[in-house]
């Protein structure tokens, strides 16, 4: 892995005086390369903010909690509170800054700034991506971009009518803005007679290193039925593949049109939901959070409203008035319903759902502290999945349930896969990076992040697959 302390694309901010760099690009397109932003995120620092202990976690959750949306604070927490010397990041807009470190370092948290100028940082990604297309084929798929929702659901049509034999697209739901929830569906010809694992990206909108991940996986499952490299596992003639490229395609999109930090999906919220509910000040210089969004992760009928899911609709894990009332995660119920039918109970042989950041590979359960009956084998299988992955780039994955790693977390779709869907292999994976750059991931690191997200993908196929005489 990269381990340089300069983000690449701050070399581009250069560009005009790096001509080793640039010298190909006309003056005019240099011209015209601006910095093109509503300034939303105008200037916003990222804080790392590093509780030392139990109290001080808790010091921080509460006021997470209490304070988000107060006085002239509007905070965009990245990450949860969770153990004493975890990091927790979040954004802070330019009037809060100086308060707001100064306060929690009174009672004694470490503060650091990690992104001096989060719209800066946006920006650059935008024109970084732009620098990179500019001499390529604009039909071939670029792996050292991230994509917009066009380009990725043109890509899947492209490998589906290019491998009509092994892919094949279904609709699970439609959205609220009207955009299908399509999986892509990958097996290999023949009556059904293979055990099916589902894998889900992008259900979060600004984890953006989350989709290409699951578009990886679709190539590198075509690839290896045709590939004549005796040492590339074929995991098709083992199982049949459930892969959702973007989960929350509206959300998606308006993390590349509107708002680069959108996390829920963008169903309007009726007044209805609002009352009873003392909504703080919203997000940024306007009450969008508060208008639109519910997060489709917290959707789910497990512990519904509990811990780790919020009922305010500003909230970016606001879980919606009752469970499964979102095409989102109603895409992901018929998916599994789809699969039990043609598949049958106990032949879903993995359920993931893939997320970023943090670099955490995680089982249920997510909405309680208490293990579960198959712990031990989620430990095992996870243990060797973290273990292939880390072979790739040396990256460390931490692993063990969600509610131990990071938080506790209700109605999640893992907690559901696993306890009301009887999956017995349900993860939660939150790729690259550790919160250095967190959602705005540099795009030098996608495929090495895609990569080796897959070669632990396929060592918890292999893994489980041994279960099911497949694998040995
Ligand atoms: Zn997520």
């Amino acid at each position: 892995m990269k381990t340089s302390s300069t983000h690449p694309l701050l070399c581009l901010i250069l560009a005009a005086t790096l001509p080793c760099f640039v010298s190909a690009v006309p003056a005019d397109l240099l011209r015209k390369l601006k910095l093109d932003s509503d300034n939303k995120y105008a200037g916003y620092k990222v804080l790392a903010v590093i509780p030392n202990s139990e109290d001080e976690v808790a010091w921080l959750a509460d006021y997470k909690k209490t304070a988000s949306g107060t006085g002239n604070c509007s905070l965009d927490w990245w990450s949860e509170p969770s153990l004493p010397t975890v990091t927790v990041s979040l954004a802070v807009n330019p009037g809060c800054v100086d308060d707001l470190v100064q306060e929690f370092r009174s009672v004694g948290l470490s503060v650091r700034t990690t992104i001096p100028d989060l719209e800066q940082l946006i920006a650059l990604e935008k024109n970084y991506r732009f620098l990179s297309q500019l001499y390529r084929d604009p039909y071939k798929w670029n792996d050292e971009v991230y994509h917009s929702l066009a380009e990725i659901e043109e890509h899947v049509d492209y490998l589906v009518e290019e491998y009509p034999q092994i892919l094949s697209k279904k609709q699970l739901a439609t959205t609220y803005e009207g955009r299908k929830i399509e999986v892509v569906i990958v097996r290999e010809p023949g009556p059904v007679t293979k055990p099916v694992i589902w894998i889900d990206c992008g259900i979060h909108a600004r984890e953006w290193v989350s989709p290409p991940t699951c578009m990886h996986a679709i190539e590198q499952l075509i690839f290896a039925v045709n590939s004549v490299d005796p040492s590339e596992e074929n995991l098709l003639a083992l199982f049949d593949f459930y892969i959702l490229p973007v989960a929350n395609p509206d959300g998606y999109v308006y993390s590349w049109t509107k708002d680069r930090m959108w996390r829920k999906n963008r169903r309007p919220i009726a007044a209805s939901e609002k009352q009873g509910v003392s909504l703080w000040g919203g997000w940024g210089q306007s009450n969008a959070k508060c208008d639109y969004g519910v997060d489709p992760n917290r959707n789910f009928p497990i512990n519904f409203h509990g811990e780790g899911a919020s009922k305010n609709p500003c909230d970016d894990s606001y879980h919606g008035t009752q469970p499964f009332t979102e095409a989102e995660s109603q895409a992901i119920r018929n998916g599994v319903k789809i699969m039990h039918e043609q598949y049958g109970k106990g032949r879903v042989a993995a359920f993931v759902s893939i997320h970023a950041y943090s670099q955490f590979w995680m089982s249920p359960y997510g909405y309680k502290k208490s293990h579960s009956k198959d712990y031990k084998d989620h430990m095992k299988v996870m243990a060797k999945s973290v273990s292939a992955l880390a072979k790739v780039e040396g990256t460390k994955f931490t692993y063990g349930p969600i509610s131990e790693v990071i938080y506790i977390a209700s109605g999640s779709s893992i907690d559901w896969a696993y306890e009301d869907a009887g999956i017995k292999y349900s993860f939660g994976l939150e790729l690259r990076d550790r919160g250095e750059w967190g959602f705005l991931l540099p795009q030098e690191e996608i495929v090495g992040t895609v990569t080796e997200s897959w070669e632990g993908l396929k060592a918890m196929a292999l893994e489980i697959g041994k279960e099911y005489g497949i694998a040995s």
